[in-house]
C-alpha cells in the first residue's frame, strides 16, 4: 500500500522550471532533466530544481509523455491514503455546496487535476459510482479507492470503466468491470432535473453518459420547444427529451449507431414521449445534405459532434468540420430558429469555434445572433493552472 514517502526526485531542466511554478499539474518529459532515484511506476516522487530546491510533489511514470503528474505544491503535504479520503471529501463537499445532488443523482464527483486527484475520474450513477483511472500511481490505489467510495457514497458498488486511449499512452491494459460491492445492471436508471433516463455504464460512451453537457441541456430547453427539432449527434437522445418536456411536438434523434438509438427511443418512452421521437440512422455530414436537397426545415437544430480534434494536427480539418455542419444546420432553420451547438474538441478554443460559426453563417446567408454561452457543467470545473481541463464549448444561436 502505498505510503507516500517519495522514492526519487526528478529534476527538471531550468529553463521548465516556470512551469511548475505556475502550478500546472503536468511535467512532461521535454522537461525533465534527470531521474534520480529507483523509482518504480506510480511512485512518489519530489520535482526538484537544478540546484535542489523543492519545487513540489507528484506520481511518477517513466514510461508516460508525462512522467510526473503533479499532486502537491506544498512541501509538507505526503501522497498518503490520509491525502487520497481528503482529496475525495473535499470534491463531494464541492458538489454539495454547488448544489448537484439536488438536482440529479447523476454527476462527476472526481475530475482528476480539477479535483487535485490526477489520474482519477468518477462519475455517480444513483447507486453506482463509475471510475476511471489512467496513471499507475492510481492503478496501485484502485481498491483502496473503490473502498473510499463506498465509504463516502454507500453506492451499492464502484465500477471500473478503464478503457480510454490515455491508459495507452500511460502503457497500462484496459479494464472493465466491478471493483467492489455489487455489479451495476446493464441499464442504470438516473434522474436528471426531472427526467429519468437509462444509462449503460458497462459499455456506453465515457463512463455511459455525457454528463458535461447536463446544465447546457437545461438551458437550451426554452429554445428547443419549436414544432420540428432536429437532435444530431444524438447518442442516447437526452437533448430529445429536454426538447420534448419544453413541449416540441416531434424530434429526430440522428446518430451513426443504431444501439444508441434503440436507447434513445427507450429514453423518450420511460418519459412518456414514445410517440413523439423517431429515430434516424446515418452520418450527419450526409443527412444534413439530404435534408438541405429536400427542403426540410426545423426550429430548432442541436449539434453535439464527438471531438472532431484531438490533437493539434488535427485541428485546421476539424475547422473546416465544424464549419460544415454548422451552415447546413443553419440553412435548414427556420427564419428565428435555434441552433444549439458545441464543440469538445479541448484544442479548439470558443473563440475559434465563434469565428468558424461566423464563416458558416456567411456561406449559409444566413443573420445569426448568439444569445447564450454554454461551457461544461459545473462538477466539470475549470481550473485556472490547468487550461487543459477546459474542453467544451457551446453557443445557443438565433438563426435569422
Ligand atoms: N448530445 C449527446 C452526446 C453526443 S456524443 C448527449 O448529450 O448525450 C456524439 C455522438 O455522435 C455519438 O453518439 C456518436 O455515435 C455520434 N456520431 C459520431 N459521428 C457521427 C456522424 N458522422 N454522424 C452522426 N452521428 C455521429
Amino acid at each position: 500500500m502505498p505510503k507516500g514517502e517519495p522514492t526519487g526526485k526528478v529534476i527538471v531542466k531550468p529553463e521548465r522550471e516556470d512551469a511548475v511554478k505556475r502550478r500546472h499539474p503536468w511535467l512532461f518529459s521535454g522537461s525533465v532533466a534527470k531521474i534520480e532515484g529507483k523509482v518504480q511506476p506510480g511512485d512518489v516522487v519530489d520535482v526538484v530544481s537544478q540546484d535542489g530546491t523543492w519545487l513540489a510533489r507528484g506520481f511518477v511514470n517513466p514510461q508516460s509523455e508525462v512522467p510526473v503528474r503533479i499532486a502537491t505544491w506544498r512541501p509538507d503535504e505526503r501522497l498518503d491514503e490520509e491525502w487520497l479520503w481528503n482529496r475525495l471529501q473535499q470534491a463531494w463537499q464541492r458538489r454539495k455546496q454547488l448544489g448537484i445532488p439536488d438536482q440529479t443523482d447523476a454527476f462527476r464527483l472526481v475530475y482528476a487535476e480539477s479535483d487535485f486527484l490526477p489520474g482519477v475520474i468518477a462519475d455517480c450513477y444513483a447507486d453506482f459510482v463509475v471510475v476511471q483511472i489512467y496513471t499507475p500511481a492510481m492503478e496501485k490505489w484502485r481498491d483502496l479507492l473503490a473502498e473510499f467510495l463506498m465509504e463516502l457514497l454507500k453506492p451499492k458498488g464502484v465500477f471500473e470503466r478503464s478503457d480510454f486511449d490515455t491508459r495507452l499512452r500511460e502503457k497500462l491494459l484496459p479494464r472493465i468491470g466491478p471493483i467492489k460491492g455489487e455489479p451495476p445492471p446493464e441499464r442504470v436508471t438516473i434522474t436528471e432535473h426531472g427526467l429519468k433516463f437509462l444509462v449503460d455504464v458497462w459499455r456506453g460512451h465515457k463512463t455511459g453518459f455525457y454528463l458535461d453537457q447536463r446544465e447546457n441541456r437545461l438551458r437550451s430547453e426554452p429554445y428547443l420547444k419549436g414544432e420540428r427539432v432536429l437532435n444530431a449527434f444524438s447518442y442516447t437522445g437526452s437533448f430529445a427529451v429536454y426538447a420534448l418536456r419544453a413541449g416540441a411536438k416531434q424530434v429526430i434523434n440522428l446518430d451513426t449507431s443504431a444501439e444508441v438509438l434503440r436507447l434513445a427511443e427507450e429514453n423518450a418512452a420511460i418519459n412518456g414521449f414514445a410517440g413523439s421521437v423517431q429515430s434516424l440512422e446515418g452520418n450527419a455530414f450526409q443527412v444534413l445534405r439530404k435534408f438541405r436537397d429536400a427542403g426540410e426545415q426545423f426550429d430548432a437544430i442541436v449539434l453535439d459532434p464527438p471531438r472532431f480534434a484531438p490533437t493539434k494536427a488535427t485541428v485546421p480539418n476539424a475547422l473546416r468540420g465544424y464549419k460544415d455542419i454548422n451552415w447546413l444546420a443553419m440553412r435548414l432553420l427556420k427564419p428565428g430558429g435555434f441552433l444549439v451547438t458545441f464543440s469538445c474538441s479541448g484544442m479548439v478554443s470558443p473563440e475559434m469555434f465563434q469565428q468558424v460559426l461566423f464563416e458558416a453563417a456567411l456561406d449559409a446567408k444566413r443573420d445569426v445572433l448568439i444569445v447564450e454561452r454554454l461551457s461544461q457543467s459545473r462538477d466539470h470545473p475549470i481550473l485556472l493552472n490547468f487550461p487543459e481541463s477546459e474542453y467544451l464549448k457551446g453557443f445557443v444561436c438565433l438563426v435569422c
